[in-house]
């Protein structure tokens, strides 16, 4: 079976939320050979294939009467939504796209009206070819009152693996970078 495609998380596999390993999806009950690691806003399904992710399926099965939403199970959280997105992007974005571990929890990033990619966890190393990607770190930095030093303390302590971590994305339309960071 040919994994499916997710425009606003193209290689669920390289960014650590997905994993090649034969189980069965908690959700379709068949066999399949990758399986979704990201976080689960509803119920835990056990093991979960990247198919049920982009057809809907998870999304409507795993909802549990407490969530909001629709009472609709979500992959990643939408804070700080853009007004020029339309809906159904941040439906497509939060229910129907694989979602990313983070140290607290993470929101999808938006550029040009549209979702952006997920390309993955980063550290300064991965950041440090993006002066987009980083200026928009150092942006966030500045709203929170840090002063230029703290901020490039920050910036080199960055590591894909330890933390605090980048999420760094690409916007599908004018492909700037993007980057948000968290910390445990
Ligand atoms: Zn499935
Ligand atoms: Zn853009």
């Amino acid at each position: 079976m040919t994994e499916p495609v997710f425009r606003y998380h193209p290689d669920p596999v390289a960014t650590g939320s997905a994993v090649r390993t034969d189980h069965v999806c908690g959700v379709c009950g068949y066999q399949r050979h990758v399986r979704y690691e990201g976080p689960v806003y509803g119920k835990q399904p056990g093991g979960l294939c990247l198919l049920c992710i982009h057809s809907g399926q998870a999304a409507a099965t795993l909802g549990t009467a407490a969530l909001e939403a629709g009472m609709n199970a979500q992959f990643s959280d939408a804070v700080d939504v853009p007004d020029d997105v339309p809906f159904d992007v941040v439906e497509e974005v939060t229910q129907r796209t694989p979602g990313f571990h983070g140290w607290q929890q993470p929101s999808w990033l938006y550029h040009c009206g549209d979702g952006a990619a997920f390309l993955g966890p980063a550290g300064y190393s991965e950041l440090e070819a993006h002066a987009d990607a980083l200026d928009m770190v150092r942006e966030k930095c500045r709203q929170l009152g840090w002063s230029p030093q703290d901020t490039d303390v920050l910036l080199h302590q960055l590591d894909r693996a330890g933390e605090p971590t980048a999420y760094l994305f690409q916007c599908l339309h004018c492909g700037a970078y993007l980057a948000s960071w968290d910390i445990g």
